[in-house]
């Protein structure tokens, strides 16, 4: 945990876009969306196995009910979120949040403290991968579903987790 550095450039622009307009939010998506694609086209091989999207998608509606937050309006987000939480649990054997750098992935996922949900999210409703949103925020959606087929159709062919 203390070498990992959020150099994320998902969620800092997504938080960095709260106090903007939804025009100027989207807009950011898009584009996050378009570089995404952009940079992993050689990285198809690293998709989560199906059965793996699916557990962290359920997991992720379950929490959040749990816990009383929602989804983005935008569901694009959640679902490359959910989709980054997939890769690294393939990858690590562990849903290591998807949103940060890390120097090493395999000792943060063994250490814990950024599995999702991280300990920021336990203790404060914290998650700054905009997946779990409190009411009060501005870019929360109304509700806490989001489907598989929505998953795969919002990522294809882009990866959800950090270089
Ligand atoms: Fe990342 Fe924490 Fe949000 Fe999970 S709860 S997506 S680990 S910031």
């Amino acid at each position: 945990m203390s070498g990992s550095v959020c150099s994320c450039s998902t969620v800092c622009t997504l938080k960095g876009v709260q106090r903007r307009s939804y025009a100027a939010f989207k807009s950011s998506i898009l584009s996050l969306r378009r570089n995404g694609r952009q940079s992993t086209a050689t990285r198809a091989s690293s998709d989560p196995d199906t059965k793996t999207l699916e557990t962290m998608r359920k997991f992720s509606e379950q929490y959040a009910r749990r816990t009383g937050t929602y989804f983005c309006v935008d569901k694009s987000v959640t679902a490359v979120v959910i989709k980054g939480l997939a890769e690294h649990k393939d990858e690590l054997g562990a849903p290591l949040c998807p949103c940060r750098h890390y120097d090493d992935k395999q000792l943060e996922a063994e250490q814990g403290f950024w599995n999702c949900p991280c300990v920021p999210m336990r203790e404060r409703k914290e998650c700054h991968c905009m997946l779990f949103l409190t009411e009060d925020n501005s870019f929360r959606g109304e509700d806490t579903t989001i489907s598989l087929e929505e998953v795969v159709e919002a990522t294809k062919g882009m990866s959800g987790v950090q270089p």
